[in-house]
């Protein structure tokens, strides 16, 4: 099929997105999707108040996209932009994720700070893993969660912003109603207000298309890790992502109504019923919140048994 014409300039088309039916040029899609990352934002009220905003920047594509994104929409709305990345101690490919965020950070002139997880916590996710017999992605995500969590705190952010974009809410939404977890769905949002944690949560990504932030750092030229983790689980979320994809195929826009839907309409009414925010409890080691007070956290589980296998 011949490319159609920029919706801004005019000129030859150079991606097509299904969903907007329009074409845009390399010039201008990159500005067309900060203004909607920016729109989502606003109607969302992702960074109302906001004065410094922690970027996870893992230094994948979709977190490369955010920081240069909210760089853009932080100049114009008044807030700083913070880059925190959590080295894992996953070998190389961990040198070359901290390598792209810290190139990032740069080109932008901005903080960029890295949390180094033996250093800091004394262990790595390799011990982790090693010590316990669960997914090593579920592992990795609660450790980078309470990871960022402090960072963020530590360099005096008031909100923290993670790169979770389209398809991966699409996925989280299919596999909390197959295997019925509401509770986890009630948690699933776009925005999780400052409460039980001193710093707001955002994902201003969430409407975003996998594709569109690949396309956005390839368009801007920006610097990011192409390697696979190699501790990456085969799980059926993968499965379910790419039929999902088919399905986006035959009818554009179907990941993002299911989304939108689901946060709009969907996750409020099971806040109602199922979100405990207010009982909020501390870690009986680190002092951190968790939901029964006076229990050792996730966080700390997970390092008491990694630290007995750490190595160096
Ligand atoms: Fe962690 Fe899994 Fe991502 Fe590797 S693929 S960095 S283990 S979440
Ligand atoms: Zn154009
Ligand atoms: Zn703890």
């Amino acid at each position: 099929r011949s490319a159609g014409r920029c919706r801004i300039c005019g000129r030859p088309g150079a991606i097509r997105i299904p969903y907007a039916n329009a074409w845009f040029c390399e010039e201008h899609f990159p500005l067309w999707l900060e203004r909607r990352i920016r729109r989502v934002a606003e109607k969302y009220r992702m960074f109302e108040g906001s004065r410094r905003v922690a970027v996870a920047v893992s230094g994948g594509k979709d977190s490369v996209a955010l920081l240069h994104a909210l760089k853009a929409i932080g100049d114009d709305a008044g807030f700083e932009v913070v880059g925190v990345h959590v080295d894992l101690g996953i070998g190389e490919f961990s040198s070359a994720s901290a390598e792209a965020a810290r190139r990032n950070a740069e080109m932008l002139g901005i903080e960029g700070v890295i949390v180094d997880l033996r250093r800091k916590y004394g262990f790595t996710i390799p011990d982790a893993v090693r010590s316990i017999r669960r997914p090593a992605c579920s592992t990795c995500g609660l450790v980078k969660r309470y990871a960022l969590e402090e960072a963020a705190e530590d360099v005096g952010a008031d909100t923290l912003a993670t790169g979770h974009n389209l398809d991966d809410m699409a996925q989280f939404v299919a596999m909390g109603y197959q295997s019925g977890d509401v509770e986890g769905l009630a948690r699933l949002r776009p925005v999780i207000p400052a409460g039980r944690y001193a710093v707001r949560s955002v994902k201003p990504l969430f409407l975003v298309y996998e594709r569109e932030t690949a396309e956005y750092v390839r368009m801007r030229g920006l610097p990011m890790v192409s390697t696979r983790c190699p501790l990456k689980d085969a799980t059926s979320g993968g499965v379910v992502r790419e039929k999902m994809l088919e399905v986006e195929e035959a009818m554009p826009g179907f990941m993002m109504r299911l989304v939108q839907e689901f946060a709009d309409k969907v996750q409020p009414a099971l806040a109602d019923r199922y979100l405990r925010e207010g009982e909020v409890g501390r870690c009986r080691i680190c002092g951190r919140p968790t939901s029964r007070d006076r229990e050792i956290c996730s966080f700390c589980a997970v390092r008491m048994r990694a630290a007995g296998t750490a190595t160096g």
